[in-house]
């Protein structure tokens, strides 16, 4: 029985990848075609009910997603692992979709009523396909987390080696840090930077071939220079590894030809969707030329193996609706205006860059290449939590960031992470660096540090810099957002209490 049920289960999920056939629609940038039937407006009202329901039902929930939209539109978010969703992409989270319940893929389905659906998972593949010239797409994954579970878990067993990038030289958790199930799991081993802050493609091939993994990541949360995707696969080959590549910071730049791709270098590439995308919570698996590679377990091919893995190995039920949003995220990114917005994100970066070594800041690797400006403040006597404690007061959004060899613990941190996607996508350049670093370097410059937490910053710093905030989001207002009538109060974001159940119990009907 049980056997059975197992041979059932990879009868479905063993289908072989989807896509291709669907001609990808393009609407955004290409040619216009005929609108849809608009199905007399019924999302539009559904929608609106929606809010309506919510502001009279559940103020106090309601309150708190207008304050969120509020604070967004009204501060300066610099936070690297951000952007900005469009409002399609949000009004695909907020369908009817949210109610279709299934499993597998399409055209190979658990449930019934899942023709619709089918198609938009069909086209959600085909755009992660063509967006980043890939043979294999899976849109399933839940996460970028997600997403390197799913390649990890199907790929290797207990205790296999892994190697990444070590968390403080800007690693992600998920590449094998104790603290995650990656690292618990399996044996992990890592590489670091350079003093110059860089990867060392030597140092990398040294401890590849003293530690032979069975799989070697490429990828970052906090490396602010271009990764070479050529050499790591060189190295893999020649210590017996797969190469993983996450791009999950960079997609966006891969996307647009920004970034060197890995698609054909790496085995598998993963990346989450909510960052340089532009698109929902969620994760993508891709692959190029090794897709049809022999899977180790001798059954099939590596894109089988993880279409395997996605579901049922390691998911279950897909969220259709962040399918959808990731749809339309990537037909977002394979328009002309997004390649113009990852133009922004580099010069961007690259100028605040600029403008903080010239206003004496130390800068991780000197620079970047990237969308990430990574700031040593021990010469400065900050900790990276006083800085992102006092910037956010001053409505500037930034994170505390360990930097390479730090000290400090990842709560309080020697640094602090800038990122210019929000920035790029609210239209600001290379031209609106010198202002933002000036607004930087105000605060910076006034905070003084009571102990590594705490800090006194005067008033007036406080109140000039959020006057000068305010003006800028007010002349780059987010695209498609509206824009909130009242200012945000000042104790926004304070919220102390809530009553637990707002709404009333409906009367039973007598
Ligand atoms: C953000 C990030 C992830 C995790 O993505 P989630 O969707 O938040 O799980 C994975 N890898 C890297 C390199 C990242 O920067």
């Amino acid at each position: 029985m049980a056997e059975s049920i197992e041979q059932d289960v990879s009868a479905l999920s063993d289908s072989p990848p989807e896509g291709g056939q669907h001609p990808a629609a393009w609407p955004w940038g290409a040619p216009g075609g005929e609108p849809p039937q608009a199905g007399g407006g019924a999302l539009e009202a559904t929608a609106l009910r929606g809010m309506e329901s919510l502001r009279t039902g559940d103020p106090v929930l309601y309150d708190l997603l207008a304050r969120e939209h509020s604070r967004q539109a009204e501060t300066l978010t610099m936070v690297a692992a951000s952007s900005i969703a469009d409002p399609a992409v949000l009004a695909c989270e907020a369908t009817a979709l949210i109610n279709t319940t299934t499993e597998g893929y399409p055209g190979a389905r658990f449930h019934a009523g899942c023709g619709v659906v089918d198609e938009v998972e069909r086209i959600a593949i085909d755009r992660a396909r063509q967006v980043f010239g890939a043979r294999y797409a899976n849109v399933q994954p839940h996460s970028g987390t997600s997403a390197n579970q799913i390649v990890m878990f199907s790929l290797l067993r207990a205790g296999d080696t892994v190697m990444g990038l070590d968390l403080d030289a800007g690693g992600h958790l998920s590449h094998g840090s104790r603290a995650s199930v990656s690292g618990r799991y399996f044996h992990a081993v890592g590489y670091g930077v350079n003093r110059a802050g860089r990867i060392d493609m030597d140092e990398v091939r040294r401890v590849a071939m003293e530690h032979r993994p069975r799989l070697l990541i490429a990828g970052a949360s906090a490396y602010p220079r271009r990764i070479d995707f050529a050499a790591f696969r060189a190295i893999a080959d020649e210590a017996g590894a797969w190469l993983l590549a996450d791009i999950s910071h960079i997609a966006g730049l891969v996307a647009a030809g920004e970034h060197p791709s890995p698609i054909d270098h790496a085995h598998f590439t993963t990346t989450s969707t909510y960052k340089q995308l532009c698109g929902p919570r969620g994760g993508l698996v891709l692959m190029g030329r090794d897709h049809d590679a022999p899977a180790p377990d001798g059954r099939g091919t590596l894109s089988s193996l993880v279409q395997r893995a996605a579901f049922p190995f390691f998911q279950g039920t897909p969220s259709l609706s962040s399918i959808a949003a990731k749809a339309s995220a990537l037909a977002r990114v394979a328009s002309p205006g997004f390649r113009e917005v990852a133009r922004r994100i580099v010069a961007g970066a690259g100028a605040l860059a600029h403008e903080l070594r010239e206003r004496g800041y130390t800068l991780v690797s000197g620079g970047t290449d990237n969308h990430i400006v990574l700031v040593d403040l021990a010469p400065r006597g900050l900790t990276g939590v006083v800085a992102e404690r006092a910037l956010e007061e001053c409505g500037i959004v930034v994170n505390k960031n360990r930097i390479p060899g730090d000290p400090r613990s990842a709560l309080v941190t020697s640094g602090v992470r800038f990122g210019t996607n929000g920035l790029a996508v609210r239209g600001m350049g290379p031209e609106q660096m010198p202002r933002c670093a000036d607004l930087v370097h105000a605060v910076l410059s006034a905070v003084r540090p009571v102990d590594d937490c705490t800090y006194r910053l005067d008033p007036g710093t406080v109140a000039q810099v959020r006057r000068e905030v305010a003006a800028i989001c007010a002349r780059h207002p987010i695209p498609g957002y509206a824009v909130p009538a009242a200012p945000l109060p000042a104790n926004a974001g304070r919220i102390t209490a809530a009553p637990f159940l707002p709404f009333a119990v409906p009367a039973e009907p007598a």
